[in-house]
């Protein structure tokens, strides 16, 4: 199971998306539980992954440190901003398993969303973690709204030759920013698409798999006939997020949301959390094996109503029947062995990559 432990709720950025910190009295500052607590309930499951999460994580280093010092039989994943990378020595950032770094695409749109300043830090500390000796998984985690242009900013990532993996996350739901999504939507997202999904084909007929963690996924799953968990996070099934007071919530989001309390950790054994599944439309979706019902927050809150529920369905059907147009090409590329189905397997394990864009 993956457990997000937040470690603060504080952030030192204000990105457009989220607007910075947490509230206090919402999500604290600093961990309010005993270590122990969290060692106990993480060693009732022998195949844990923890995902240090905030806030800005690495805010609260000390706390990073004393986890990793006193569990070493999961794996470890990081998401963060990547501002404070140094605030952590090197021999605990080469024990991590994936490493998420937020970044958006090209600097005009990273410093946009983000601040000034922010893509540069964070492409010099991709590089660090690379100089330092990182072997794991090292992730561009982008953020998409109305500046992105899907093929640009992920071409560009990618360029870099710095991220093993590109994933994205529509700014979408819980966001009230846009000023014409429809026309965002249709105009540049779904023929940005297209076009890298044409680049994405094309670089595998040359034998190599180029990392866009969504593509990965879903064609995976497409080949393979194993559909996407539901739904493809984890949220309220394999993954659970611990607040820094010691709630377990189904979504790291959710923090205001009573129905996403799943559980505590002075209450609670990871077999005691509530569980939770999709209902309708999923449920009657023909597309759900290979969506997954995307997201359980947006499933349960529909912050945008039910005609702006769907309009996000027909961004990830419009990904999905892509995807499942090139079944035959890349069905060709595996036979004749130009690439592996293990090339396309994404991701190895719950990394908190919630697949569905
Ligand atoms: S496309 Fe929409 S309705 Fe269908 S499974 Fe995905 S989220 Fe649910
Ligand atoms: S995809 Fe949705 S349910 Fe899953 S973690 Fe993200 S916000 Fe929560």
């Amino acid at each position: 199971m993956l457990y997000i432990v937040y470690t603060t709720g504080q952030c030192n950025l204000q990105c457009v998306y989220c607007s910075g910190s947490f509230p206090e009295h919402v999500v604290p500052w600093r961990v309010k539980y005993p270590l122990k607590s969290l060692v106990r309930f993480i060693s009732e499951d022998s195949e844990a992954i923890i995902a240090f999460y905030g806030g800005e994580p690495l805010l609260n280093h000390k706390f990073i440190r004393k986890v990793m010092d006193s569990i070493d039989w999961t794996k470890f994943v990081i998401q963060t901003n990547a501002t404070l990378i140094h605030r952590l020595d090197e021999k605990y950032w080469r024990r991590f398993d994936t490493v998420l770094l937020s970044i958006d695409g090209i600097k005009d749109v990273t410093d946009y969303y983000r601040g000034r300043g922010v893509y540069a830090a964070v492409v010099k500390a991709a590089k660090w973690l690379r100089q330092i000796g990182f072997e794991g998984d090292l992730l561009a985690r982008m953020t998409v709204s109305e500046e992105s242009d899907i093929y640009r900013d992920v071409t560009h990532l990618l360029s870099l030759e710095i991220f093993d993996h590109v994933h994205w996350q529509l700014d979408v739901i819980w966001s009230n920013r846009w000023r014409n999504f429809d026309y965002w939507l249709h105009s540049s997202y779904m023929p940005g698409t297209t076009r890298l999904m044409k680049y994405w084909i094309s670089e595998m007929e040359n034998g190599k798999v180029l990392g866009i963690a969504p593509f990965k996924a879903i064609t995976y799953a497409i080949i393979t006939g194993s559909p996407l968990e539901r739904p493809p996070c984890g949220a309220g099934s394999s993954a659970y997020t611990i607040l820094t007071d010691g709630r377990i919530l189904a979504c790291p989001i959710a923090v205001y949301e009573r129905w996403a309390h799943a559980g505590h950790l002075s209450q609670d054994t990871p077999k005691t959390l509530r569980k939770y599944s999709l209902g309708s439309p999923c449920t009657e979706c023909p597309y759900l094996d290979y969506c997954g019902g995307r997201c359980l927050y947006a499933h349960i809150e529909r912050l945008w109503g039910e005609h702006g529920f769907r309009k996000i369905c027909d961004a990830t059907k419009y990904l999905i029947d892509l995807l499942r147009g090139e079944r035959e090409r890349v069905s060709k590329m595996l036979k004749s062995g130009i690439v592996s189905i293990e090339d396309i397997k994404y991701p190895p394990f719950n990394n908190t990559v919630e697949i569905i864009p």
